[in-house]
């Protein structure tokens, strides 16, 4: 060790990230946590963001508050754009400053995932994902503004693109975003527009898999189907979308003409497996030893959606809960380490169950030898939502936010936010041939 007191390096303020600081809040080590993000984000409610449920500050906390008692810890926003695995160094850019190194003894990478368009990185203009809060507020928009066009357009055939909703993905965020998406234009928006029915709103999910929700089992799979369907959401399964631009998405040959699309289907690991330049499995994420280190540098830990281990003869799923675990695994070795003591047995992930929301009152579970659909299931999946929030003001406020909606359909956050400032938009294309109507009629 070059310093008295060992310096962890921790990149990524997400689920691995923050919980591997927070196992080490008493232990003898100077932790520098980097994220290029200022907040912690609840990314599981991400998709009420994106459909209006939830504002973003009920969904993320600044990481310097949440750490803010950790006296241990320092908190640095930047991104990391690369490791020097043999002077122990890590590379930060700031607002200011590029190529920041920063030395470690020990590095945890917790650095998550992106959006993977499976090679066509070319539909990504037309079909936004969904991993940041600029990705729910951009989709939000996009949901908001195509129903304020349509009211604003007098010519009824443009309707039908403008209110036709494709959803690239029947994973859980497919599913939650499509159930969300149906009870907003059947119950939230119904009465409140005078030109369009924002009922007729057509909600298409899309997947090349045979069924929605492929991870969980089949009934379940099922029981979300027909849930989907009796919400009005065409499944449309067994096809991969063709192709994607402005114009809508070409699923089996067939062209669905609509203005939004979104996209809920892959996940591309970070490049830490380049950083390293060590192993990683066909996706991308880096091979981990079953003590979350990478091969032949045991100061170096991988976790969470970054990481690729096996568990049973099967990788372990890129969910909340393998991340936080790894998190206190990786923390907890190396306190061991520091403190001299025993090595920990081999990382086992203990499964506590997956879960996914289909619409208002409904969702599906699997825990164990349990498969549950239905009221009860949606109870335990807001609870241990609610739970794993992290702050008693946002479960608070969440709560207060979902029992408003449920008694009375009225969404929180309904807001269009462009981010141009005062600078004064151009009329939009509808709008300005709105007026050359009226001036038509008026001369
Ligand atoms: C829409 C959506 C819904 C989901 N729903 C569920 C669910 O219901 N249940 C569930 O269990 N899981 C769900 N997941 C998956 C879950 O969120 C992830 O498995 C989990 O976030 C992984 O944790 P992580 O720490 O590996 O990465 P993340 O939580 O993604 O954190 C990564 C962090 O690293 C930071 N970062 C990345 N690169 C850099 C860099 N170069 N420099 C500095 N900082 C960097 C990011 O800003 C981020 O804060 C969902 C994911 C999404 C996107």
């Amino acid at each position: 060790m070059s310093d008295a007191v060992p310096r962890v390096v921790i990149v990524g303020g997400g689920f691995g990230g923050l919980a591997a600081a927070k196992a080490l809040r008493k232990a003898n080590v100077e932790v520098t946590l980097i994220d290029r993000q200022n907040h912690h984000l609840f990314q599981p409610l991400l998709y009420q963001v994106a459909t209006s449920v939830l504002s973003p500050g009920q969904i993320a906390s600044p990481i310097r508050g949440i750490l803010s008692k950790q006296r241990n810890t320092t908190v640095i926003l930047g991104e990391v754009t690369g490791v020097d695995i043999g002077q122990r160094r890590v590379f930060v850019d700031s607002s200011d400053r590029s190529g920041v190194a920063l030395e470690y003894d020990y590095l945890i990478l917790a650095t998550g995932a992106s959006h993977s368009y499976f090679g066509h990185d070319e539909f990504e203009p037309f079909a936004p994902g969904l991993k940041s809060l600029a990705d729910a507020v951009s989709i939000r928009n996009r949901i908001l503004q195509a129903f304020e066009q349509a009211e604003a357009e007098e010519d009824p055939r443009r309707h039908r693109d403008l209110l036709t909703f494709v959803l690239v993905g029947a994973g859980p965020t497919g599913v939650e975003m499509a159930g969300a998406m149906a009870v907003l234009v059947r119950q939230s928006l119904r009465s409140e527009f005078r030109r369009i029915d924002p009922t007729s709103a057509r909600i298409i999910l899309v997947d090349a898999g045979k069924r929605v929700l492929g991870s969980f089992p089949e009934t379940l799979g099922l029981a979300a189907t027909r849930r989907l369907e009796k919400l009005g959401v065409e499944v449309r399964l067994g096809h991969a979308v063709d192709h994607v631009d402005g114009d809508g998405a070409s699923v089996a040959g067939e062209h669905i003409a609509s203005k939004t699309v979104i996209w809920t289907a892959g996940v591309a690991p970070s490049p830490a497996g380049k950083w390293l330049r060590t192993a990683t499995d066909h996706a991308g994420r880096v091979r981990v030893q079953p003590d979350l280190t990478v091969t032949g540098h045991p100061e170096i830990f991988v976790v969470g959606d970054t990481a690729s281990l096996d568990q049973d003869g099967r990788p372990l799923a890129g969910v909340a809960q393998v991340a936080m675990q790894q998190g206190r695994y990786a923390a907890r070795l190396i306190r061991r380490r520091i403190e001299g003591q025993a090595a920990l047995k081999p990382f086992r992930y203990f499964d506590k169950g997956t879960m996914a929301v289909v619409g208002k009152g409904f969702a599906v579970l699997h825990s164990g030898w349990i498969d549950l659909s239905g009221f009860l299931a949606w109870m335990a999946w807001a609870a241990v939502h609610l739970e794993f929030l992290g702050q008693s003001s946002l479960r608070i406020s969440v709560f207060v936010q979902w029992v408003w909606l449920y008694l009375t359909g009225q969404r929180g956050a309904r807001l269009i936010v462009n981010h141009h400032g005062s600078v004064t938009s151009p009329p939009h294309e509808t709008e300005m041939r709105d007026a050359a109507s009226k001036q038509r009629r008026a001369s």
